[in-house]
């Protein structure tokens, strides 16, 4: 008898089991055609989701960009997608913040606006200004450039000195991103130095302010360059280390979020955007 009445029960939890197993493959299959439908989705950027809210703290999303242009690079982001990027931005509430503003918000000597992005481009490209800015301009954006220090106004493919002045009137930070662009893993601390102080003072010298925020080249770094960076004056660094900057970040070794030219950019772009905060509640990202 008790035999029977355990392999009911047993029968019983099967039953709750299978069904269990059907549900989740139901909602499978149906996140799955969601995302599917999404995939074919063409640019612009839609309005699927509000931005993540942070509960409590500071959290920053940093954008990084390079070029903005048609050249299909990875590094190019097309002039249509960075508008639906802007658009989408501005549309869910975003405000864009200057790296001062975003220092002194980890520091708790100021506010920081709700759902704060700061916009960040490395290089210097001319697109920057050709092309980038007047966007910036017409959605109301801050912006910030880390440039390359000896390649402004020797290079063509650079803007120069007078367009940065030019856009420093008008809401774009210009900062350092050193002064030759050379890997500083691979650098002597002479080297390192020189790269950091000399990029510094000519980007003060030309721009009449304190330079004091800084994009590692090629996103490389470690500790004792972190400290070499510090020493040289600048109050924090960027890496292009994935991720949210929050109050457990490394002020010398900053989070940002990448944005590529992909097959497609939008899509990305909003995934990107959209789970960055996901991927850091599971830890995914930040070690
Ligand atoms: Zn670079």
């Amino acid at each position: 008898m008790r035999e029977r009445q355990e392999r009911k029960s047993s029968g019983g939890k099967w039953l709750v089991l299978m069904l269990l197993l059907m549900m989740g493959a139901g909602l499978w299959l149906f996140l799955g055609q969601e995302q599917e439908s999404e995939a074919q989705e063409t640019p612009p950027v839609q309005a699927v989701m509000a931005p993540e809210i942070a509960a409590g703290g500071v959290k920053v999303l940093v954008l990084n960009y390079h070029k903005i242009d048609n050249k299909h690079h990875s590094l190019s982001v097309l002039p249509a997608d960075f508008e639906s990027q802007l658009k989408y931005l501005s549309d869910h509430g975003y405000h864009s913040i200057s790296p001062d503003e975003l220092f002194e918000g980890l520091a708790g000597t100021g506010a920081l606006p709700e759902n704060p992005v700061l916009i960040t481009f490395d290089d210097g490209y001319k697109d920057n200004y050709t092309t980038a800015f007047p966007l910036l301009k017409k959605y109301g954006f801050k912006a910030t450039i880390f440039v390359v220090t000896s390649f402004l106004g020797q290079k063509s493919q650079y803007f120069t000195w007078e367009q940065a002045r030019e856009m420093e009137k008008e809401g774009i930070s210009i900062q350092s991103h050193t002064a030759t662009h050379r890997s500083m893993t691979d650098l002597s601390d002479e080297q390192l130095r020189a790269e950091l102080v000399e990029s510094k003072k000519k980007a003060e010298e030309e721009l009449g302010h304190p330079v004091e925020y800084m994009a590692y080249p090629t996103g490389t770094y470690n500790l004792h360059i972190a400290e070499m960076v510090k020493e040289a004056g600048y109050k924090a660094a960027f890496t292009i280390k994935y991720g949210n900057v929050d109050e457990a970040s490394n002020i010398y070794a900053l989070e940002r979020v990448p944005v590529f030219h992909t097959a497609n950019t939008n899509k990305d772009f909003l995934e990107r955007i959209r789970y960055t905060p996901i991927f850091e509640k599971f830890g995914w990202t930040k070690s």
